[in-house]
């Protein structure tokens, strides 16, 4: 069916001299608006066929660059390249956008359904996987896909707009852990909307102070008392209504607003501790989480040591969790950043530890001082002889390597009590109490003190 095509659309031939700029350099591949121009025509005459355009970025790519240098992140790219036009028979046309992201359109043949294109494509996707992390040896090297395909009912659509819905498909799957093929539907752009919405709201949100700092306690397992707490953002809306964090961070996160509203919090949190102290109240260490974006920044140093010098707080009551793949991504900031929040003496924990790859070999380079292991681990009721293993495991690992460990998640009095029979010192979960206002946590840490001046008393 290809023949549809044949005459005005030429498949490209990455080894064909470039005339008048046309080609990508690096690939030989048609440059972008020429691949755009192609596939309009095709488009424009696409009758009863169907035509899919998958755009498909290499996750971890950086890495491959920063660790083996250009030239064999170069090598890669051509390999992708050679193995997408050796695999079409009925290419219409492939671009590289920029960087590691490429565009290929294809035809797809009568009787595939988008669902069966889309199976292969993944299967496609896993046996490129295993075979370049051989030849490149990095482990994580995955591919990202989108697919968005049009057909008779959806002919109308430009070649750009059925890009972005490929693109867009392609961002709903890099959030994926796994599985990282999508195709992209009309409901993505909903998702597209309620992200604009968030976003353009974030400004007004933190002047009128709608965000709130809720408080989780952290129990010691060995006397079940409290021993600290995680501050966890709650957006509260003018008419009440509450927005979870895992409704606003991703887009906040992907507009580096979380930057601004990680500051809020942590002076929140600051003034909170130092109004107690002044007040000759009881407090408790309090952990503040970090988001990847500051990663990029680094700023967050200066913003911390401003707060030291605005309230007089000793460092012990503050500690940083910085979720497990933010050193995987980049090692070498993460171990900057460590390094710099030590040096003001404040605690390092490495939060969601086994909710994702595994970094268990990033353990004995890091200097953290607690590993949170990941709810995941508990996500049973009653504990199965496999995940009891696991995690007794990892505490015993934690222990020899004299780091502390606390178990997140924890929702029931069989999870508590193997926690204790293994030596996990701290522990985290809706069994002793879900995140509460700042009020509530107050009069927590009042009875604490009352209870312990009462022990202290008998
Ligand atoms: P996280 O840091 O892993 O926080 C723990 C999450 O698990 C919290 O969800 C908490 O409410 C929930 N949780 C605690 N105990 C249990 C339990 O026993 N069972 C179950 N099922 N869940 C439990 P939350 O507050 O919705 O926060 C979600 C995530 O959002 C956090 O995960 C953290 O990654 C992020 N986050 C929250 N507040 C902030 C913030 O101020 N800054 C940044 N950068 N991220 C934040
Ligand atoms: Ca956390
Ligand atoms: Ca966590």
């Amino acid at each position: 069916m290809s023949d549809l095509f044949s005459g005005h659309i030429r498949i490209n031939d990455p080894a064909s001299k470039d005339m008048g700029g046309m080609k990508d350099s690096l690939t030989g591949l048609d440059r972008y608006e020429v691949f755009l121009k192609k596939l309009q025509r095709c488009l424009d005459d696409i009758g009863d066929k169907k035509v899919s355009v998958v755009y498909t970025d290499i996750r971890h790519f950086k890495y491959i660059n920063d660790t083996y240098g250009y030239q064999v992140g170069d090598a890669l790219l051509r390999d992708f390249v050679k193995d997408i036009m050796n695999d079409n028979r009925d290419l219409i046309c492939c671009s590289r956008v920029y960087s590691d992201n490429f565009v290929a359109a294809n035809i797809l043949p009568d009787d595939i359904t988008n669902q069966q294109f889309k199976d292969f494509i993944e299967l496609v996707n896993n046996e490129r996987e295993v075979r370049y992390r051989e030849k490149y040896l990095n482990s994580r090297l995955q591919f990202c896909t989108g697919i968005s395909i049009v057909d008779k009912n959806s002919r109308s659509l430009d070649a750009e707009t059925v890009v972005s819905n490929a693109n867009l498909a392609r961002k709903v799957a890099k959030e994926l852990e796994e599985g990282c093929c999508v195709l992209f539907d009309n409901s993505m752009m909903e998702g597209i909307k309620r992200e604009v919405e968030i976003t353009s709201q974030i400004p007004k949100a933190i002047s009128n102070h709608e965000f709130k700092v809720y408080y989780q306690p952290k129990i010691e397992t060995a006397t079940l008392e409290l021993t600290g707490a995680e501050a966890l953002v709650r957006w509260q809306r003018p008419d009440g209504s509450f927005v979870f964090p895992d409704q606003f961070i991703p887009f906040i996160e992907r507009s580096g607003q979380i930057v601004d509203v990680d500051y809020y919090v942590y002076r929140e949190v600051f003034q909170f501790l130092s109004e107690r102290i002044a007040a000759g109240k009881n407090v408790v260490p309090v952990s503040l989480n970090v988001s990847r974006v500051h990663l990029t920044k680094m700023e967050i140093l200066g913003y911390v040591q401003k707060l030291f010098a605005e309230f007089p707080i000793s460092p012990d009551l503050i500690e940083f969790e910085l979720t497990e793949s933010i050193y995987l991504d980049n090692t070498e900031r993460a171990l900057m950043l460590v390094e710099g929040l030590h040096n003001m003496g404040v605690k390092v924990s490495m939060d969601d530890f086994g909710s994702g790859y595994s970094s268990l070999n990033l353990l004995s380079r890091l200097p953290i001082d607690v590993i949170k292991l990941d709810k995941v681990f508990l996500k049973d009721d009653s504990l199965s002889e496999s995940d009891k293993i696991v995690i007794s495991c990892m505490v015993d690992m934690a222990k020899q390597l004299r780091i502390v460990s606390l178990c997140e998640g924890v929702e029931t009095m069989e999870q508590s009590d193997y926690l204790k029979e293994i030596g996990c010192q701290l522990q985290q979960g809706y069994y002793f109490s879900k995140p509460i206002p700042q009020e509530q946590f107050e009069q927590m840490l009042d009875s604490a003190e009352k209870a312990a001046g009462n022990t202290s008393g008998n």
